[in-house]
């Protein structure tokens, strides 16, 4: 406790919700039998929860799982193949965020194929995607649409301002996915056992809080939406406890400098306006009904998968490794007998290592003894 204590801003402010915590969680454990177990599906709370110490400070009190929330590492092994399969296309110009470039597909990376040729960039937004079909009219530029309801409405723009300029050699891939269909999957599998959510402050300011409410209103699991600080996320603990000794079920709004009720209605609806509902495939997860985004008809001359049409054969993603596992609750990355070992940051196997939102990433820096 005094070691995660040390890693917050303010340790006065925090030691004394530290110690509620740690009271709440044992009167929790004594209501269910066993430590509460609570699952984050935002990578930055990944990192920010290994970052201060949290899982260590609450061991054997909470069990903290990480699940789907690391944009790149919920895209499905079969869409990294056909990114790489894109890229190996002459006269095209593949555009992504720099996380994607080292995530391993069954025959490579995008940062290998680079290597061995391919015209493969990294952008800082989908806008830089666009300007660079502009500057660029004999190439065909596609942009990889990875990510949550955070980027989507950005890449739905981006699109629109490519029609706008009747940019005909402009077009997305898209293997976006919305979380709300990943957690009532996860709720659906009776392997996975949860006691609440800690829902994700960036992606719930697009969705608002009242599209989450089904969490506790359907399925009578606690939820809480929380910022990224230390402080923020102990706080939103305390509540997810508080409700489970209460036997009680609440979507409580715990981030409220950002979040509101109804979401951002004007991302909402450009993101709705480009984009339609589809069933997608998530690592670990399998294939879930309308948890992914495609282009609705008007705009799917910007949709590259139609556009390419590129085949690619199964997917092989390592065998050994536990990404996967790691998306469900399953398995923590110490469980990964590759971790740290076989499967280093400079060396990824899988995804999880890769991204700096990554769950093995996060325990590499912040959680190994050693
Ligand atoms: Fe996959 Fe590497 Fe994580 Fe193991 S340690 S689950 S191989 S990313």
């Amino acid at each position: 406790m005094q070691e995660a204590l040390r890693r917050f801003r303010d340790p006065d402010l925090a030691r004394p919700l530290l110690e509620r915590v740690r009271h709440l969680a044992g009167r929790a454990a004594e209501r269910l039998g066993r430590p509460p177990a609570f699952m984050e599906v935002c990578g930055t709370h990944t990192v920010a929860i290994s970052r201060a110490g949290l899982r260590a400070a609450l061991r054997g009190l909470v069990d903290l799982k990480s699940g789907p929330g690391c944009p790149v590492c919920v895209t499905d092994p079969a869409e990294i193949d056909a990114m790489i399969a894109l890229a190996r296309l002459p006269g095209v110009t593949v555009t992504t965020f720099g996380d994607m470039m080292r995530v391993p597909g069954s025959r490579g990376s995008l940062e290998e194929e680079r290597a061995r040729g391919a015209d493969v960039r990294v952008v800082y937004s989908p806008a830089d995607a666009v300007e660079l079909a502009a500057a660029c009219p004999e190439r065909q530029v596609v942009f990889l649409g990875v990510g949550f309801e955070t980027t989507a409405p950005a890449v739905a723009l981006s699109a629109l301002e490519a029609a706008r300029r009747r940019l005909a050699n402009f077009s997305v891939l898209t293997a976006h996915k919305l979380y709300p269909p990943a957690l009532e999957a996860l709720l659906a599998d009776p392997e996975v056992e949860l006691d609440g959510f800690l829902l994700p402050g960036h992606a719930t300011t697009i969705l608002g809080r009242r599209r989450l409410a089904f969490l506790a209103e359907r399925y009578g699991v606690p939820a809480v939406i929380a910022g990224f600080e230390p402080v923020d996320i102990l706080g939103a603990l305390h509540e997810l406890l508080a409700q489970v000794v209460a036997g009680e079920a609440r979507v409580v709004n715990a981030y409220p400098r950002l979040v509101r009720e109804e979401g951002n209605p004007r991302a909402l609806a450009v993101m709705e306006a480009v984009f339609e509902p589809v069933a997608a495939a998530w690592r670990g997860l399998g294939t879930i009904p309308d948890s992914g985004l495609a282009f609705r008809p008007a705009w799917r001359e910007l949709d590259a998968a139609a556009r390419f049409r590129v085949e690619v054969p199964p997917s092989r993603p390592h065998p050994g490794c536990r990404c996967g596992d790691l998306m469900k609750g399953k398995a923590a990355p110490f469980d990964c007998r590759l971790f740290a070992r076989a499967c280093r940051p400079e060396r990824p196997l899988g995804p999880c290592m890769v991204s700096s939102e990554g769950a093995c990433a996060a325990y590499y820096k912040y959680e190994r003894a050693c």
